[in-house]
């Protein structure tokens, strides 16, 4: 017994001897099996740090192209575009509730949200709804609504072809614009509801609905009646309806903006 003790000794010492050579300056104890009392330890053997975990990127913020290095070697963003969403309208409508999650439900009577076709080609988006859409729960049916209706008819199309909302749900007190704050909370159900529907064309209509799409600086008198782009989807902002009615002579431009709106969805079936 003695001997086979000797033996085991000696073939141990042995293979540590090799272990040595080979570069290892320590052997982990199984867990659990570690002494403190009477050794000290071998040299810890350091385990690999875990990778850090990233943040998921939200699927609808996934580049869709690799960069692209143009004539000038310069190298250009990846162009964003949507992808399909498998929410619907009803869970959104359902998550947004009885809403207080900014001021604006302080003096609201309804939530109004985002009505019409959910497999239109063609969207409208404005500011936020005015005293008789917060009476009614539905965006656009005032007298700017009412004109909005004849703008869509004059390009060949039924209300109930389009899809009708608001950057924000609630009526703001005295139809102010909505602060930078309201329209950041309420933007994001729009822009799911948008990545649902995945329209041809968004008209933005007026200023604030388009610099909230659109995240730019530049007024509605500059890009009016020139395509723009949100994640794949043209966009061409135009006058508010409520603007029109104010002053009756930027019609014309409203009509050549939608004009332009009409001619692609034709050549776009
Ligand atoms: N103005 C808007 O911007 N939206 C409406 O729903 C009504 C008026």
């Amino acid at each position: 017994m003695q001997e086979d003790v000797r033996n085991l000794i000696a073939a141990t010492k042995k293979q540590l001897e090799h272990l040595r050579v080979l570069g290892v300056e320590g052997i982990r104890e199984p867990e659990g099996t570690a002494r403190t009392d009477y050794v000290e330890r071998a040299t810890p053997v350091v385990a690999p740090r875990p990778e850090p975990v990233k943040p998921p990127v939200p699927i609808e913020n996934v580049p869709a192209a690799k960069p692209v290095t143009s004539l000038f070697g310069d190298i250009a963003p990846a162009p964003v575009k949507l992808t399909p969403s498998t929410e619907t309208f009803e869970q959104i409508h359902a998550e947004i509730g009885d809403c207080t999650r900014c001021p604006l439900h302080l003096e609201r009577t309804h939530v109004v949200h985002t009505e019409g076709n959910r497999k239109a080609r063609l969207m409208f988006v404005g500011e936020a709804p005015g005293a008789d859409e917060d009476i009614q729960s539905r965006p656009f049916v005032g007298r700017a609504g009412q004109l909005l209706t004849k703008i869509i008819e004059a390009i060949g199309m039924k209300r109930e072809e389009v899809l009708i909302g608001n950057v924000n749900r609630c009526r703001p007190p005295g139809n102010r614009a909505p602060t930078t704050e309201e329209a950041t909370t309420c933007k994001p159900y729009l822009l799911r509801e948008i990545a649902i529907v995945q329209p041809k064309v968004i008209v933005v209509l007026g200023n604030t609905a388009m610099k909230n799409l659109l995240d730019t600086r530049e007024g509605i008198t500059r890009l009016r009646g020139r395509f723009q782009d949100y994640k794949g989807i043209k966009v061409m902002p135009t006058f508010h309806p409520a603007y029109l009615l104010r002053d009756p002579s930027k019609k014309r431009e409203t009509w050549e903006d939608l004009k332009m709106v009409r001619d692609y969805l034709d050549s776009h079936p």
